[in-house]
């Protein structure tokens, strides 16, 4: 008993001070998470809210900063080829390498110090400069004065796709763009000239020279303007089946090879004579003055209506990559040989690549147009995905019924036109060719082609290709389609 008591004593003073000690440990430790969790809401804050501000304003010393801490993330092909990368020396040195040189240079772009960034690099400027590794990985980063590892963008372009693309070009000036019509993913996007991004820093004056007023760094498939020649006989042959819905097919019409009215004469081309031809031979054939007939015979207030409803005349819905805007009018004030020339798709009109495309791409999907994006989704340098981008809808540019009608002619083109180089693949091809005139030598043209193929087995895909002053589409522009189609269409 005597014991006891004593032990008792003991404990009830023990007690306090443990409970004192629980209670400062307690203080300290909230204290402690208070601050961490406000240190981690800036951190979330700043991540998400203000991150991307400070590091795309490339005037922002920001900038800098980000890239003192960070090294550049990677940007890869869908297929898993990397098309740039960040290499350090042992002295700590950064050299942004391209692997596959010219062949990427537009659409991949580049990074530099002093003359910034452009194409993917630029577009996704943030997401590189950004870095998802671990939390803890990234705090002993700091702590060691080491960069981290910044993520890599995940692009939706096809190696093989763009390889083909580029050699296909050959000596070229021109562009080739390849879409997915259902999802809106650009495969494949190739302008020329092209530079070296390897040495952009170092050649920037080369570069940049123009070279007869435009300089390689001008992305020809999304920027570069061109006469439509006849790839525009798809909007004026819409245009006709919208304001005759229902005679449409009825259309007929006698080509000699020659159109007069007033002073105003237009020919077919290479003096040839289609005779008695319809709306779908008028198309198949690219009879010039059978569709400068249609072009008198419209409302040309509804006709430019069509136009803008194909998004002439206003900019594309395009997530990042820089466009320039397509040009297409006719008021109520249009000469004759302005009408007559506007429907072949000369006179004033200019498109880009990439406009054709799109338009193309509505008409294999059925009227609707899914917008064009190159950058698929970003991942930390481990490969844990970080952000995707979803295939996003702009809407229907004409009916199903239109859209049907639009793909049955260019099938004709292939089948029985001047498409025929696409005839009897593994494929379903269609497509329109077109030369289009420009300058003021007579016979000047750009090759073009415009068109998508199917197989049952695979996605659609959609090609535009302008080979400049190269001359006749069927003869220069649908063999470059060809090698693309045969290629995605190869397995
Ligand atoms: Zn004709």
């Amino acid at each position: 008993m005597k014991n006891k008591k004593p032990e008792n004593k003991q404990e009830s003073v023990q007690k306090p001070e443990k409970s004192v000690r629980n209670r400062e440990f307690a203080v300290i430790t909230y204290c402690f998470i208070g601050l961490f969790l406000c240190l981690m809401g800036y951190f979330v804050y700043f991540q998400i809210e203000k991150s991307e501000e400070f590091i795309n304003n490339s005037y922002n010393s920001r900038q800098e900063t980000f890239a003192e801490q960070i090294i550049r993330g990677e940007i890869h092909s869908a297929d898993g080829e990397i098309l740039a990368k960040t290499e350090t020396d042992s002295e700590g040195n950064e050299t942004r390498v391209y692997p596959y040189g010219n062949m990427f240079s537009h659409i991949v772009g580049y990074s530099t110090k002093q003359y910034g960034q452009s194409g993917v690099e630029s577009w996704a400027n943030f997401n590189l400069l950004r870095s998802n590794a671990f939390f803890l990985e990234k705090t002993v980063d700091d702590l060691t004065n080491q960069k981290s590892i910044g993520d890599n963008v995940i692009t939706t372009l096809n190696y093989d796709l763009q390889s083909i693309a580029y050699q296909s070009l050959g000596e070229y000036d021109g562009a080739v763009i390849v879409m997915e019509p259902a999802t809106g993913k650009i495969l494949a996007s190739v302008s020329k000239p092209d530079f070296n991004p390897n040495t952009v820093e170092a050649n920037w004056e080369a570069i940049v020279a123009d070279k007869e007023g435009e300089s390689a760094l001008l992305n020809r498939a999304t920027q570069g303007l061109y006469p439509p020649g006849s790839t525009f006989k798809i909007i004026t042959a819409l245009a006709y089946i919208q304001q005759n819905p229902t005679d449409y097919t009825a259309y007929t019409y006698s080509c000699t090879g020659s159109i007069q009215k007033n002073e105003s004469k237009l020919n077919c081309f290479s003096g040839e004579v289609h005779g008695n031809v319809n709306l779908e031979t008028s198309f198949s054939e690219s009879c010039n003055t059978s569709f400068a007939n249609i072009g008198l015979n419209m409302n040309l207030k509804d006709f430019t209506q069509t136009g803008e409803a194909l998004l002439f005349n206003q900019p594309l819905p395009v997530s990042k990559l820089e466009v320039s805007k397509s040009r297409f009018s006719l008021d109520k004030n249009a000469s004759i040989s302005e009408i007559m020339e506007t429907s072949i798709g000369q006179g004033k009109t200019l498109v880009t690549p990439l406009h054709m495309l799109m338009i193309t791409s509505a008409i294999a999907n059925d009227g609707l147009l899914m917008e064009p994006y190159v950058i698929d989704h970003t991942e930390n340098y481990e490969g844990a995905a970080v952000k995707t981008y979803e295939p996003v809808s702009y809407g229907e540019l004409m009916t199903i019924e239109e859209a049907q009608v639009l793909q049955s002619y260019m099938q004709k083109v292939v089948e029985e036109g001047t498409g025929s180089k696409l005839k009897g693949m593994s494929y379903q091809a269609a497509g329109k060719t077109g030369s289009a005139e420009y300058g003021t030598n007579k016979g000047d043209s750009h090759a073009w082609f415009v068109g998508y193929a199917h197989r049952d087995d695979k996605e659609d895909i959609a090609i535009a290709v302008i080979v400049e002053g190269a001359g006749i589409g069927s003869a220069h522009a649908v063999p470059i389609a060809k090698s693309i189609f045969d290629m995605y269409y190869r397995y």
